[in-house]
């Protein structure tokens, strides 16, 4: 700092596109630069390329509330999640960088007699599948979480606690996975749009880019909101429909609240950053948009559902507010696999929930990639599965903020 950044040297390479890679990823998210990480340091893959239309970790992965947690419900997402929570868990140490993961715990209430089943139900299934998963009454939950407001709009019967849920810097899982990728040799290509598929006789033979065209022969599509955009220019369909999901943070305060919130009455739910800002999520903006803010009724009905849990948040003024785009598919399940362009696969429908899944969504994504088969964790993600029916209705775990 004191030398004026200028002895610093850039974490990554500003690079150039050559004529043709092993395997080219579109999306410089976090999916996309996991999978890149992984291709090289798990699969030997030297030659790949990042295509960025604009700077990496400029959509979703740098504009989500940052929660970590594997609470869902069937052995599928459960398997998938927790894998993902492990590796963060070692994450800051893999890729030499720190992404401030914070361990702090993640509750969710129930407000009625159904929701303390439910909430009994989930938390029988967490431990099931091995997840960790707490039940409290309503007295302790009050006890842990100093400041929540005892008698709310909607009362807090019980509440559900995964202990190994938290927070994580979101630009550091971004830059993390970046500078690890580069130093492994991947070319990192930002404001480079992909505008178009090179496909031969249904096979995968480049991509057409504002920098030109470049040859590849694996593709992997990693770009959140836009995921169906693609699959038009690709000449398939997606069973996702794309809304606007915003968030938004308070001025900083000192440490009042040491663990993240989840309100399923209201879909509020909140953490404060390491800078001290409150950091508030709600539900979608239940319209399909690709416009990145969102509406105004959802940011009143969010910081209501604020204050009806920590009143004294009623006096804090709001620093900012933002949006991205994210990509619904409608059994909340990601789509995780090939596509029908063979060479072309897919890595998308992680809607308001695939910040936790960067590390195993790239990991598996990479495998597939790599081998051409699905990795064991993620198979039962595919795109198939709206033929065979197989759906995995995730609904009550993801169909909430995040
Ligand atoms: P992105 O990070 O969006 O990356 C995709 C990239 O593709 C973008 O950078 C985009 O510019 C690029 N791209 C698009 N089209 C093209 C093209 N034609 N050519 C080249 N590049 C292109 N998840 C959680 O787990 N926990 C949370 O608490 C949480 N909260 C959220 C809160 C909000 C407000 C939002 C919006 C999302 C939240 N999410 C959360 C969801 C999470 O952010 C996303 O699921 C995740 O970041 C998706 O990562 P990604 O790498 O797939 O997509």
């Amino acid at each position: 700092g004191l030398s004026g950044q200028r002895t610093w040297t850039p974490a990554w390479r500003d690079a150039k596109p050559k004529k043709r890679y092993q395997a080219v990823i579109i999306g410089g998210g976090g999916h996309g630069l996991a999978t890149a990480y992984y291709l090289a340091s798990k699969h030997g893959l030297r030659d790949i390329a990042v295509i960025e239309r604009g700077w990496i970790g400029g959509g979703n992965t740098g504009r989500n509330t940052t929660v970590i947690r594997s609470n869902y419900f069937f052995p599928e997402s459960a398997r998938f999640y927790d894998f993902s929570l492990s590796l963060y868990e070692n994450l800051s140490r893999e890729l030499n960088y720190n992404i401030m993961f914070s361990q702090r715990g993640m509750w969710s209430f129930a407000h009625d007699r159904h929701g303390v089943e439910m909430l009994r139900r989930s938390v029988n299934a967490m431990q099931i599948n091995g997840a960790d998963a707490e039940y409290h009454e309503a007295d302790e939950v009050l006890r842990r979480i100093p400041g929540l407001n005892p008698s709310p709009r909607f009362p807090i019967l019980a509440g559900l606690n995964q202990p190994r849920g938290g927070t994580a810097r979101h630009d550091a899982v971004a830059w993390g996975y970046a500078r690890a990728a580069d130093a492994l040799g991947v070319d990192i290509i930002q404001n480079c749009e992909v505008t178009g598929f090179d496909i031969r006789e249904g096979r995968i033979a480049g991509v057409q880019t504002t920098l030109g065209d470049i040859a590849a022969d694996r593709v992997g599509i990693a770009v959140a909101g836009h995921s169906s955009v693609m699959a038009r220019r690709a000449g398939f369909r997606l069973p996702i429909t794309s809304y606007a999901l915003q968030a938004f943070v308070s001025e900083p305060m000192k440490p009042v609240l040491d663990t993240v919130v989840l309100a399923p009455s209201t879909g509020t739910y909140l953490s404060q950053s390491d800078k001290g800002e409150i950091v508030v999520g709600s539900a979608l903006d239940l319209f399909p948009s690709y416009a990145q803010r969102g509406s105004l009724p959802v940011l009143e009905s969010t910081a209501a559902g604020l204050i009806d849990l920590f009143p004294q948040f009623s006096r804090v003024r709001l620093l900012r507010q933002w949006a991205g785009i994210v990509d619904v598919v409608h059994d909340s399940t990601p789509i995780l696999g090939e596509s029908p362009v063979k060479g072309l696969y897919l890595n998308c429908g992680w809607g308001t929930g695939g910040f936790k899944a960067i590390p195993a969504g790239g990991f598996c994504f990479a495998h597939h990639m790599a081998t051409g088969e699905a990795h064991t964790l993620a198979a039962a993600f595919s795109l198939d599965r709206f033929r065979t029916g197989a759906l995995i209705d995730e609904a009550s775990a993801s169909g909430i903020a995040h």
